[in-house]
């Protein structure tokens, strides 16, 4: 273990200040579980750890009639067990539930969920793989290597890495805005605009600057909250990240759709919005056809590798499946 500095910082000016001038090596703390982790492998190595996990100005969830708030430092937990989310917002409630361990949930927070980084082996395990993410200007070992995990959308010839995260996913369908504080002060980033797709530089993945703290996530209020799921794909029924998933609303007159959110996670390098298919949806009957229509519509770009493809015709599958466990819930 490296050593490095630790600090529990009272304030969030103070956290802001301590990463400032901490210098780039510089990170928050919040539930660590996955910052240690990525320290244990020897791929974060960082010289100061700013904890931010006494700010209580960071901590809360509340819901109003028009948006649902959640502090940065909310634990997934929570947020999952939120009566009113679980009620109106089943899609937020599902995709907290049912990403990692219970054990893990109750430590995790919502900012540090955001921040997870892929779960691409060859990233991971470093040495001797090549990684442009870890190592930028290295190569990728994972494009001829074993890609039944990684995206087939958003990829670039420098990273196939897929962005692993479940809430993010329920975020995009429903237009988030994450509000941060950097030493510049505070700006808040659409969701859609805050995970970055690889190109030639991997390694960036957020649209924060150096030094940004995410204070809190902000979902406008809809409607179309109800009748939505996250449903999720994977190896195993628990404790398993995503093959694929795909989060769902929808307002229907009857069985025809007025409206639809459809994002998928899991097989794209960040979560993608599909408004391709929503947009063919609106004014269809939603039937098991017209819903297995739009997630081949939505699947229909997506670039399969040499061990992936099936992932393709999953996830246009998940897709159906969602919209008809959403339209039960209209
Ligand atoms: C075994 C395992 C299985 C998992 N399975 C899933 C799964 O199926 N689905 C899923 O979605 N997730 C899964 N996860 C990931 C888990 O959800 C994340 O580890 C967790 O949400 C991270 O939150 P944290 O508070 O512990 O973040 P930390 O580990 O404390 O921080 C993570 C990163 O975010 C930064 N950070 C934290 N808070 C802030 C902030 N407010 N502002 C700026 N930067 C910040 C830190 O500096 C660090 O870089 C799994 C994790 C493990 C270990």
């Amino acid at each position: 273990m490296r050593p490095f500095r630790y600090t529990k910082a009272r304030s969030l000016a103070e956290a802001v200040q301590a990463v400032a001038a901490g210098g780039p090596d510089t990170r928050y703390l919040a539930g660590g579980t996955t910052l240690y982790d990525m320290m244990k492998l020897g791929i974060e190595k960082p010289t100061a750890l700013v904890d931010i996990t006494g700010i209580g100005e960071l901590e809360g969830i509340a819901v109003s009639r028009a948006e649902i708030l959640l502090g940065a430092l909310a634990r997934m937990s929570d947020v999952a067990a939120h009566r009113t989310i679980m009620r109106d917002y089943p899609m937020l409630s599902e995709s907290l539930g049912k990403a990692a361990s219970q054990q893990l949930r109750n430590m995790a927070t919502i900012g540090g969920n955001l921040l997870q980084r892929t779960r691409c082996a060859y990233f991971r395990f470093g040495e001797p793989f090549a990684c442009n993410k870890r190592a930028p200007g290295s190569g990728c070992s994972a494009i001829d290597g074993i890609d039944r995990p990684l995206a087939l959308l958003g990829t670039s010839g420098a990273c196939i890495a897929n962005y692993p995260g479940d809430f993010a996913v329920a975020l995009v369908a429903l237009d988030a805005q994450v509000d941060v504080l950097g030493p510049a002060g505070t700006r808040s980033i659409s969701i859609e605009r805050f995970f970055r797709e690889p190109g030639d530089t991997p390694h960036i993945e957020t649209a924060l600057a150096a030094g940004e703290l995410i204070t809190r996530v902000r979902i406008p209020a809809t409607r179309l909250g109800r009748a939505s799921t996250f449903h999720k794909i994977r190896d195993r029924e628990s404790y398993a990240f995503a093959l694929t998933s795909a989060a769902v609303a929808l307002e229907l007159d009857g069985d025809t759709v007025r409206e639809a959110r459809i994002a998928v996670g899991g097989v794209a390098s960040r979560p993608w919005r599909m408004r391709e298919a929503e947009r063919a949806l609106i004014g269809s009957k939603l039937t098991p056809e017209t819903g297995h229509a739009a997630g081949e519509l939505a699947m229909r770009s997506a670039k399969a590798g040499r061990h992936n493809g099936f992932r393709k015709e999953l996830a246009a599958r998940t897709i159906a499946d969602a919209l008809m466990i959403a339209k039960e819930r209209a």
